[in-house]
């Protein structure tokens, strides 16, 4: 990346097409221009522009990069956060939902069970064994 510097407010332009021409600051037209130069250098292509007249990233001075950088961080980690936030809720209302309905729908099916079972109560299974009926034991959770 290269920059321009405003000659007007000394802002350092990025400078990513040949038609940057006013300062992203204080928006006055740069006299340093691709536009402007190229009257004055006919034959010279951009490339050129940008090695002899605008400042590459390792000339540039720090300070004047920082602030950008700093927001930056800000926004990724305000995302970061934001994300988990929702993929918490967005989490636990799925797992809620899902834990609640499988529990029921497990419920329901051991009570049919249950009843299935006990349409044919009492009966032998083996010669000594007999099959009262089936019933449902909560937890112990449940039971206090
Ligand atoms: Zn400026």
């Amino acid at each position: 990346m290269h920059y321009l510097v405003c000659s007007n407010c000394g802002h350092l332009n990025e400078v990513n097409n040949e038609f940057v021409e006013f300062c992203f600051k204080c928006k006055k037209k740069m006299d340093s221009s691709f536009s402007s130069w190229q009257i004055q250098n006919p034959e010279k292509t951009f490339e050129e522009y940008k090695r002899l007249v605008c400042i590459s990233e390792e000339e540039a001075p720090q300070v004047a990069l920082k602030p950008k950088r700093k927001f930056r961080l800000w926004l990724i980690l305000a995302l970061t956060i934001a994300t988990f936030a929702v993929m918490y809720t967005v989490g636990y209302r799925i797992g809620s939902y899902y834990f609640t309905e499988s529990t029921q729908k497990i419920e329901k099916e051991l009570a049919g069970f249950c009843t299935e079972i006990n349409r044919s109560c009492p009966t032998m299974i083996d010669q000594i064994t007999r099959l009262d009926g089936a019933l449902i034991i909560p937890p112990k959770n449940d039971q206090v």
